[in-house]
């Protein structure tokens, strides 16, 4: 589902001021400028293709290929399921790791292992994961069923006993591959509510051999999640970066809050008021996305910003190092505005200190630099149209049920 936010950017009636602390800046743009060439935009700021933003500290790694059906749902699988929170949703001082997959109200539902391996790990706690059991596959992924009522079988005896042995109830065991095989449909645990758990659910996850937390609707395949509901907007911001910069007049921040419910037909959302910025500013915007039959809000997970039909940002919460990465939601998000408005604002620019791999975008992480103004002479080298991306968790293409659109002008 897609969320379109147009927006009219008219030219200076001279040149930007430099920018600010994200933007390494360089007078050849300006100097193109005043010789009428169009550089890229706002858009002229950014080259056309986009890289990702790769840093050393977090190398992006090979991105796993699992064939499509390899993991099965371990709960209820080929029934339809409902998630209470999808991968990626911000949290505090973390991205949710996985999918929470509701258990309709109660314990003690079959947990199946999702695909051939071994009981490599699990954990007996009062937090956190609660009871937790973590199967590595052939393929050197590894899936943790959390908040489990019930261990079974032998790893449940052999549990048991090492409690005895320790005369404590919090343990945690790591296995060898020849100790607990299991194979794919297997039960291997009774779903639950144990540990920081709100309600019954299975908290499931797919990590990498890096202890990354990976989406694990990316590689689809599962039918039991349906998701053919568009996004919803709730409020979207500008906001200066550099210290020359103004939006609506001020060093700040400015939040626009819809007021109209957004058009038919993927029509999207209309923003009749003028918006001014100057200099270095950053665009963000909180929502969320629903999943068919069910009411509850589940994150934003992939967005994008296009400048006349260019890509220019986007992220995908697909693959987040664990333990340390996933605290950047902090950098992510802007945790002052949490903190003190209470409002959850996700920076569609890449922030100081934030080096997750989750973004591409090009050199300037998707600052932009620019300036409107009523008197717009060089108004054709700028972008006439801005949109931002908010696409559904399980993407359903050009679907217009997934597609949410905003109209700006400037
Ligand atoms: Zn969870």
């Amino acid at each position: 589902m897609f969320l379109y936010l147009l927006i009219d950017l008219r030219m200076p009636d001279k040149l930007i001021v430099p920018p600010r602390r994200l933007l390494s800046f360089s007078f050849l743009p300006l100097f193109l400028l005043f010789l009428g060439l169009q550089p890229a935009s706002c858009g002229g700021q950014e080259p056309d293709s986009l890289a990702p933003v790769v840093t050393p500290e977090t190398p992006a790694g090979p991105r796993p290929t699992v064939p499509n059906g390899y993991f099965l749902f371990p709960i209820k699988p080929g029934k339809t399921n409902f998630l209470a929170a999808s991968m990626g949703e911000l949290r505090p001082n973390h991205f949710h790791g996985g999918l929470d997959i509701k258990t309709d109200g109660r314990v003690d539902l079959p947990v199946y292992a999702a695909a051939d391996g071994y009981i490599s790990r699990l954990k007996q706690s009062s937090f956190g994961y609660g009871n937790v059991l973590y199967i590595t596959h052939p393929n050197g992924l590894t899936t943790v069923y959390g908040h489990l009522n019930h261990f079974l079988g032998a790893t449940a005896a052999e549990l048991l006993q090492r409690q005895y042995e320790k005369q404590s109830y919090e343990l945690e065991l790591f296995f060898k591959p020849d100790q607990f095989p299991v194979k794919r449909g297997e039960v291997v645990a009774l779903s639950g509510n144990t540990g920081g758990s709100a309600g019954p659910h299975l908290h499931w996850e797919v990590r990498n051999a890096q202890d990354h937390q990976l989406n694990p609707l990316q590689w689809g395949g599962f039918t039991e999640i349906q998701d053919h509901v568009a996004p919803m907007l709730q409020a979207f911001a500008v906001e200066a970066l550099g210290i020359e910069a103004r939006v609506q007049g001020v060093f700040g921040k400015s939040v626009f809050v819809p007021k109209t419910p957004p058009l038919p037909n993927g029509g999207g959302y209309v923003w009749a008021d003028t918006i001014s910025a100057f200099g270095s500013v950053g665009l963000l915007v909180q929502g969320f996305d629903r999943f068919d039959g069910v009411w509850n809000k589940n994150g934003l997970q992939r967005v994008e910003i296009r400048i006349n039909g260019q890509p220019f940002y986007r992220h995908v919460v697909d693959d987040v190092p664990f333990p340390d990465g996933t605290r950047q939601v902090n950098q992510h998000m802007d945790y002052e505005w949490r903190f003190l408005q209470g409002r959850q604002l996700e920076k569609l620019f890449v922030d100081d200190g934030n080096d997750l791999t989750m973004y591409t975008t090009g050199p300037r992480k998707a600052a932009c630099a620019w300036r409107t103004g009523k008197y717009t002479p060089w108004k054709s080298c700028w972008p006439t149209r801005m949109a931002i991306l908010l696409r559904c968790v399980l993407c359903c293409g050009a679907n217009s049920r997934c597609t949410t659109r905003l109209a700006l002008r400037w």
